[in-house]
C-alpha cells in the first residue's frame, strides 16, 4: 500500500490550479509563419557578400572551421598613368558558401579585413534539395539588401577615427584664421620690381 497521504482530491485541485494559471497568463506562442517573428537586428540568419569589397585575400576561407567557403579568382593587369609598370589586381570569379555545412559561427564575418561579409537576419531560405543551400556570389550579393544598418554610435564613446579626422580637417581653416600667416609687405622686392 502507498505510504503517501494527504487530503482527498488535493492532486485534482493542484492540477486545476495549474490549468487556471496557464489559461489566464499571456501566451508566448508566436503564430509563425502567419506572423513574422521579431528578431534582434543582429541575428545570424544568412551571410551576405559585398563583392566589390572583396580582395580575394582568402582569410575567410582559410579560417572557416567547416571549409564551406569556396573562392576562385584570376589576376588582371591595371595600367596606372605615371606608374613604371602595370599593377595586378585579383578579380573575384567565384564565391560560394555552403549553408548545409555552415555552423553560423561568424568567424568569416569577423576576420574579413575589408568589410565584404555581413550578417543578415533573413532565415527563410530552407530548400527541398540540400544542394540548393550552396549560395553563389550573386545569391550572396542579393542578401545585402536585407542587412540592417549599423547601430548608432554611442554618444559617450570615443568618436570614430574617420569622424575625428574629418572634424580635424574641417577645423583646420578656422585655426589658420586664428593664427594668420605672414602677408608679404607691399614694399617687398616684387612690389619694387626688383625680382621678376
Ligand atoms: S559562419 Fe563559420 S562555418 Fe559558416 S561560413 Fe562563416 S566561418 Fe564558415
Ligand atoms: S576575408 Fe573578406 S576580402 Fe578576404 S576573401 Fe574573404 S570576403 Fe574577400
Amino acid at each position: 500500500m502507498s505510504e503517501r497521504s494527504g487530503i482527498p482530491g488535493e492532486g485534482l485541485v493542484k492540477g486545476l490550479a495549474v490549468t487556471l494559471k496557464t489559461m489566464t497568463s499571456r501566451s508566448t506562442t508566436q503564430q509563425y509563419p502567419d506572423v513574422a517573428p521579431e528578431l534582434p537586428p543582429r541575428s545570424r540568419g544568412v551571410i551576405a557578400l559585398l563583392a566589390e569589397n572583396c580582395t580575394v585575400c582568402m582569410l575567410c576561407a582559410r579560417e572557416c572551421p567547416d571549409w564551406c567557403i569556396y573562392i576562385d579568382s584570376h589576376k588582371e593587369e591595371v595600367v596606372v598613368a605615371g606608374a613604371a609598370r602595370p599593377r595586378q589586381r585579383n578579380v573575384l570569379d567565384k564565391f560560394d558558401i555552403d549553408f548545409s555545412l555552415c555552423m553560423y559561427c561568424g568567424i568569416c564575418v569577423e576576420v574579413c579585413p575589408f568589410d565584404a561579409l555581413y550578417w543578415s537576419p533573413e532565415f527563410e531560405y530552407a530548400e527541398y534539395d540540400i544542394k540548393d543551400l550552396l549560395h553563389d556570389k550573386d545569391h550572396l550579393g542579393q542578401w545585402m539588401g536585407t542587412v540592417p544598418p549599423p547601430p548608432a554610435h554611442d554618444h559617450n564613446g570615443e568618436p570614430a577615427k574617420e569622424e575625428a579626422t574629418a572634424a580635424r580637417k574641417a577645423a583646420a581653416p578656422t585655426s589658420s584664421a586664428a593664427h594668420p600667416t605672414v602677408v608679404r609687405p607691399e614694399s617687398g622686392p616684387a612690389a619694387d620690381g626688383g625680382t621678376p
